[in-house]
């Protein structure tokens, strides 16, 4: 008879949890994995994929606006939440099923309810399929939740990103309070959707640890699309008042609004999850610790994906499962290297954004040649339209590598995917260079910017 039951047991069927026990099954090892809400994780449920949609549903009003300075006739149309919102509902729900059905095709066993470890070896499901259980190994792939700040009075009345999704109806005036990207990300959503939207942050710009342009250049064309932007203040107080809510702010500034969104941060998961009865200990964020092979400070214990905390986005959550999987069930040691992770920003307009921001390059290279462009896209100069796009290179100067690529505009996300792989391949700036502009698009600049950009206050035009 097995000394236990699995051979591993995976808490939390999210991004990161869902591919390392199909992969680790797929070896033969004999797999669970528990799952308290729905299969998918946040990235399926209440995350990416939603938000995509919702970016997508959003961005509708522009192209109306944008047809008609190409001959087009004035768009006459109406947005109805509650047939967008079912039709998200069933798609996210296909979605999470195949997820479903791919842990049964690998020869997973899903377990529904909460998982609490009660030993090294022992965890404990509450919830429809309660049992008690024993693995030789154990993966926490448990993610993250959003966090408000629970001080603040009348926080009860405000919505999280995890509301955001299933509102009743579209609100006609919302406050979002936070600068990170699900903030910016939903303060264009809902700003394309017809609502009036104020986004409230207490730094001094938007999307703090991004390239500072990209951050001064985003918050402007925030703001040319509607976006009011109240820098360097949060709210004191939330009142519910007869017509709605109201933030107080700490200069004195009342924003009243139909709801008040929290995207002020997210915290790992692991309250109740019994690590401290088996010795996993936490950094000083909360994450669970772990070393370069997703190994926590328990022996047979292991952390992947927004639990840990290193970079919180689905593709590194199974970029980090697949490597715990390929090291414990290949013989394959593996680590996920987790430099030069590309990542978008679904603001409108986006942003893709790869390697060092221009003070990281500075800080960490001393000198750094920037190369920088700010041009209006094809399509919006011809209906006259406000909008600018901003490319950057950050080139390292010495080596001539390009360490940093920064894009704001009209498809950059879809931009930063193959940039990223000449980051990763150490590509020098003259053999970006060598590879000849497609025209007409807007990534031809990346291969044609020739002047360095020296900033004014460095002596520069
Ligand atoms: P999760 O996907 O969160 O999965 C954890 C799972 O564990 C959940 O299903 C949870 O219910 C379950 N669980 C927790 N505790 C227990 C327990 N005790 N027992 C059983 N089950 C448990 N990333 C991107 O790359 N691109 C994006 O555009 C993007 N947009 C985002 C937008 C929003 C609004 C949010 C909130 C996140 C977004 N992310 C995005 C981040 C991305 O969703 C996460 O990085 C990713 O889902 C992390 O995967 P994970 O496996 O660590 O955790």
């Amino acid at each position: 008879m097995a000394e236990y039951d699995y051979d591993l047991f995976v808490i939390g069927a999210g991004s990161g949890g869902v591919r390392a026990s199909r992969l680790a099954a797929m070896s033969g090892a004999k797999v669970a994995v528990a799952e308290e809400y729905r299969v998918g994780g946040t990235c399926v449920i209440r995350g990416c994929v939603p938000k995509k949609f919702m970016v997508y549903a959003s961005e509708f009003a522009h192209h109306f606006k944008t047809a008609e300075s190409y001959g087009w006739s004035k768009v006459e149309s109406s947005f109805d939440w509650k047939t967008f919102i079912e039709a998200k509902d069933v798609e996210i729900a296909r979605l999470s099923g195949i997820y479903v059905r791919n842990l049964h095709n690998a020869g997973v066993e899903l377990l529904h309810g909460r998982a609490t470890i009660k030993g090294p070896h022992t965890i404990e499901i509450t919830g429809n399929d309660a049992r008690t259980v024993t693995a030789k190994k154990i993966l926490i792939a448990v993610g993250g939740r959003p966090s408000v700040p629970e001080e603040i009075p009348g926080i009860e009345h405000v919505i999280t990103s995890d509301d955001a999704f299933q509102l009743d109806s579209l609100p006609k005036r919302i406050v979002i309070i936070g600068g990170g990207y699900i903030a910016v990300e939903f303060a264009g959503i809902f700003a394309g959707l017809g609502s009036e939207v104020t986004l409230v942050y207490r730094g001094a710009n938007i999307l703090r640890g991004f390239d500072d342009d990209v951050r001064e250049h985003l918050a402007g064309e925030l703001e040319k699309r509607g976006i009011r932007v109240i820098l360097g203040c949060s709210p004191d107080k939330i009142e519910k008042t007869p017509t709605g809510l109201v933030a107080h702010l700490g200069n004195g500034i009342l924003c009243e609004a139909d709801q008040i969104l929290y995207a002020t941060g997210r915290k790992p998961h692991v309250d109740g999850l019994g690590l401290e009865t088996v010795g996993v200990e936490l950094n000083e964020n909360g994450a669970v610790k772990v070393d370069d092979h997703s190994r926590t400070t328990a022996e047979n214990i292991w952390a992947v994906g927004d639990v840990t905390d290193r970079i919180n986005l689905t593709p590194v959550a199974i970029r980090e499962g697949a490597a715990f999987a390929q090291t414990e069930f290949y013989n394959n040691p593996t680590s996920f290297d987790h430099d030069n992770v590309a990542s978008a920003v679904f603001s409108q307009p986006p942003i893709g954004s790869v390697g060092l921001s221009e003070a990281e390059g500075r800080r960490k290279f001393g000198k750094v040649d920037i190369y920088r462009t700010v041009f209006r896209p094809m399509k919006y100069a011809f209906a006259g339209a406000e909008e600018r796009c901003l490319m950057k290179l950050v080139v390292e100067a010495e080596s001539q590598k390009v360490v940093g690529v920064h894009i704001v505009g009209p498809d950059a996300p879809e931009m930063i995917q193959l940039a990223a792989i000449a980051v990763k391949m150490g590509a020098t700036k003259a053999q970006w260079d060598s590879a000849c502009a497609v025209h007409p698009t807007a990534a031809e600049e990346l291969v044609t910017m020739r002047e360095k950009y020296v900033p004014q206050e460095l002596g520069g035009a």
